[in-house]
């Protein structure tokens, strides 16, 4: 296969589990080609070590891991913080696609920041739109809008098929975090 310079918009959506590990697989994969990665986690938040984590700070060279979010959800107590940090990750994640320092860019979580309202929609179809031509962008996150599908090149739904979660199996270290 030829290799090709055209930045891929990469979207993992659906309801089963696998979109932010299969982002964090893709995110290893390029950057083992040496192809700097930025990695923006939007809902994850605080001082939280997920596995992922401290594995990319180890990949310091290779990786720029950001934790961005304060783990916002609908039933957030301080709305208004929480779109204070959307923005804020939003504008970084403007940034990295805009600086030629990244030949990929993974949005996690971003699909709840566009349903949600968080930032400007119009923007971020124009940014994701606009791209370099040699960045590729990941984004994860349940129910994609259909707008993001649209301007997709590709996109993958996660099905759930069984989730542990069903039989009261909780969330455990090394497989959900
Ligand atoms: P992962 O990070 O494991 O790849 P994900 O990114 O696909 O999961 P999210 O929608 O971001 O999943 O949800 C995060 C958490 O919810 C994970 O701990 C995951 O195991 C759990 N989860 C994912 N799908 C389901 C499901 N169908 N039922 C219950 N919990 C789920
Ligand atoms: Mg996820």
């Amino acid at each position: 296969m030829t290799e090709q310079a055209s930045g891929l918009l990469m979207v993992l959506t659906g309801n089963g589990k696998g979109k932010t590990t299969s982002a964090i697989g893709q995110a290893i994969r390029a950057a083992g080609n040496g192809m700097k990665v930025c990695f923006i986690q939007f809902i994850k938040g605080g001082d939280w070590k997920s596995g992922e984590r401290q594995v990319m700070e180890r990949l310091a060279d290779l990786v720029d891991f950001r934790v961005m979010g304060r783990g916002f959800t609908w039933k957030s107590d301080d709305p208004e913080k929480d779109r204070a940090l959307a923005s804020e990750a939003w504008a970084y994640a403007t940034d990295a696609i805009a600086s030629g320092q990244y030949r990929m860019v993974v949005l996690d979580e971003f699909t709840y920041v566009i349903n949600y309202g968080m930032v400007d929609q119009d923007k971020v179809f124009e940014v994701l739109g606009k791209r370099p031509p040699g960045v590729h962008i990941v984004i994860t996150g349940r129910d994609a809008p259909l707008e993001l599908v649209d301007i997709a090149d590709l996109v993958t739904e996660m099905r759930e098929v069984k989730h542990p979660f069903k039989k009261g199996i909780k969330a455990q270290r090394g497989i959900e975090f």
